[in-house]
């Protein structure tokens, strides 16, 4: 899962960066709101963390910039607190949650993880397909019971499957949202990740599409 951050105040970037890297997550980020719309303009996220006071362009703008443009990936604004009508601007500019700031990190990450798994259309933190479980507060899998030995770019890549659990995901779709924009991105690496997950799963869950990529999906039933 791939996130922007788009937050003036170097601390408080560099704080929310480092909590959605240290859970799991890829992130870019910006520092003024032109290079903040510019990069969720361009590149496909699965969630945003946009500011309201940014400089060069504030974020109701960037917000409606996107929206206007047809970008639909789930944003949380941040707003001052005692700011009520920073939150009903920016709900009313289509933000999906806000939070005020001062903010507890976690409150953040909480946040954000419900709205990936909306945006995927789960209404549980735990994914669960057949016998693998995802649990996406503590960013571990196990199966049937036995907890997965992962590393975050294997994370990574069974969260992005699960979350499209019975889609077909293309390996540029999975290397877009695996890696940060500053990564040289090369999409055969994939199909070695993905050889290394199913070898770690022990299962055949993930099925390769031929010419098309990787669709994961429960067994089904025998009958
Ligand atoms: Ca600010």
């Amino acid at each position: 899962m791939r996130i922007l951050v788009v937050e003036d105040d170097v601390n408080l970037n560099r704080q929310l960066v480092e909590a959605l890297e240290e859970a799991g997550y890829v992130v870019d980020k910006a520092f003024d709101g032109e290079e903040g719309h510019f990069l969720g303009d361009t590149e496909p996220y699965d969630a945003v963390i946009l500011d309201i006071g940014l400089p060069e362009m504030d974020g109701l703008t960037v917000l409606e910039k996107w929206r206007a443009a047809g970008r639909v990936m789930p944003v949380l604004i941040l707003t001052a607190r005692d700011r009520w009508s920073d939150k009903v601007a920016g709900i009313d500019a289509g933000a999906d949650d806000y939070v005020a700031k001062p903010f507890h990190v976690e409150e953040v990450l909480a946040r954000i993880r419900a709205l990936i798994r909306r945006a995927a259309g789960h209404a549980s933190s735990e994914i669960v397909c057949g016998p693998v479980r995802l649990d996406t507060k503590a960013s571990k899998a196990s199966v049937s019971g036995t907890q997965l030995k992962l590393t975050s770019h294997e994370y990574r890549l069974l969260s992005y499957l699960m979350h499209h659990m019975g889609e077909v995901v293309s390996r540029s779709e999975l290397v877009e949202h695996l890696y940060d924009q500053d990564f040289d991105r090369d999409s055969n690496t994939i199909e070695v990740f993905v050889g290394r997950l199913r070898k770690k799963i022990g299962l055949d869950l993930i099925e390769t599409v031929r010419g098309l990529g990787y669709r994961m999906q429960a067994p089904k039933d025998a009958h």
